[in-house]
């Protein structure tokens, strides 16, 4: 093994390392002991000279060392391949008939800037640091040889990767993007794949995805994000099982996650809202696929300014409240922990207003996904709500992210979507 640089720790920094945390800022850092190159592997000591682990180093990040192992051992393609199977072990072990999900989430699987979901036999991989981003050839050939999979793309387009000095990239890595629906599609589905006169023909590199017994469509090369929300996929069922014939109201449905395995477990109606257009559009031809576009509606609107039309009412007017159950699943309001005062009203507002419009007995379903909003403060602003609206509430569910997504509590920056569902007493 090559010698490496090693990077010694200032007194009393040494500890959250010890406790498994992969990040050492700069100021945790007392010196090197010779200069270290940008994206290099180095060793790890604290201030008496104790071994801690192995990290990729970063000066150009505030992050400057993003801790890999805690042991001395060759970062190859064989560590990565080993590190992949865990992985994917745990997904087998928690989520054994899941098809697509997240098989690498950075630090939720000791490797911190690294994530890779699984869309049936695609994967999509992005890297948010250096050191991962410069090892991307290493791990390809790994990921092809723990997964084979038909095709690896990168979308690494998120706005972190400037931090570490990174450009965006995106492109086709290995393989080829399948341009014919998996096997289980049948004809009648295919004709769906055509644009209908008038509309721009549509991405090749579509991938349909199973998510629980539902197919989806998603744009791998083009579509906004990675594909799906991947991390909800439990809390998918979990919400469909409280809708027995009832009228469902989804809001930010993006592709129909929550508003489509509603519909196929017997919801009387179900209405779906997200201001993007294109996302709307997907939704509808998910529904359509399914089966289940009868009992769906969709609407581009935005929801602050929906559920506040359908809540205002003139002074001797009463509002029948119209929906057995809501689901609130907002985007994060928050970048960071100065944005949370205005998240916070953010989701007051809308909590205060889908509690106006359910049915005594009628069940809201509602997630945060900032990590910045803890789940005492969501709850608290949801309480607050309640009381506003005249509405008792019983709590009869409590939602996490999907074990694809793993929350390690030693790293608490790994846990960030929290849920609830609450019944209306009165
Ligand atoms: N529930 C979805 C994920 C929602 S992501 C799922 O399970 O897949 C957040 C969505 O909210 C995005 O699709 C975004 O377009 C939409 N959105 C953001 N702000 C909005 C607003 N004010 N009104 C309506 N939709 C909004």
């Amino acid at each position: 093994m090559e010698p490496l640089s090693t990077v010694i720790l200032r007194p009393g920094e040494a500890e959250r390392v010890l406790a498994g945390h992969p990040w050492i800022y700069q100021g945790a850092i007392s010196r090197l002991t010779q200069p270290a190159a940008d994206g290099a592997l180095v060793q790890v000591k604290d201030h008496r000279q104790r071994f801690l682990g192995i990290g990729f180093y970063n000066s150009h990040s505030k992050i400057n060392v993003r801790v890999i192992a805690p042991e001395r051992v060759e970062v190859d393609q064989a560590f990565f391949e080993e590190r992949f199977r865990a992985a994917l072990a745990v997904r087998q072990r928690h989520m054994p008939d899941a098809t697509s999900f997240r098989v690498v989430n950075a630090e939720g699987d000791l490797l911190s800037g690294l994530t890779v979901d699984k869309y049936e036999d695609v994967l999509v991989l992005q890297t948010s640091a250096l050191g991962m981003d410069c090892r991307k050839p290493t791990i390809v050939a790994a990921l092809g040889a723990v997964l084979s999979p038909r095709a690896i793309v990168e979308r690494s387009e998120m706005a972190s990767r400037k931090f570490e000095g990174l450009p965006e990239a995106s492109g086709l890595l290995s393989g080829t993007i399948p341009a014919t629906p998996p096997s289980g599609v049948s004809e009648g589905d295919q004709e769906i794949e055509s644009p209908a006169p008038g509309e721009a023909p549509r991405s090749n590199s579509l991938v349909w995805v199973k998510l629980n017994r539902l197919r989806f469509e998603v744009d791998l090369l083009g579509g906004h994000k990675t594909g799906l929300y991947l991390d909800q996929q439990v809390n998918y069922r979990l919400v469909a099982e409280m809708v027995q014939g009832g009228q469902v109201l989804d809001c930010f449905c993006f592709l129909g996650g929550f508003a489509l395995h509603a519909a196929q477990a017997g919801a009387a109606h179900v209405h779906a809202i997200d201001q993007s257009s294109e996302a709307i559009a997907a939704a509808s031809r998910h529904a359509a696929v399914n089966g289940v576009a009868e009992k769906c509606s969709f609407e581009t609107a935005n929801v602050f300014d929906w559920l506040k039309a359908r809540t205002t009412v003139g002074p001797h007017e009463k509002l029948i409240p119209p929906f057995d159950v809501i689901v609130l699943d907002p985007p994060s309001f928050t970048r960071n922990r100065a944005a949370v005062p205005d998240a916070l009203r953010g989701y007051k507002e809308i909590h205060l207003r889908a509690l106006k419009l359910l049915k005594p007995g009628g069940t809201l379903a509602t997630f945060c996904c900032s990590h910045h909003v803890s789940g005492q403060m969501f709850q608290g602003v949801i309480l607050e709500a309640a009381f506003d609206a005249h509405r008792l509430l019983r709590r009869t569910a409590i939602f996490t992210q999907a074990p694809d997504h793993p929350v390690l509590p030693a790293i608490p920056e790994t846990e960030y979507l929290k849920g609830y569902a609450f019944e209306v007493v009165r």
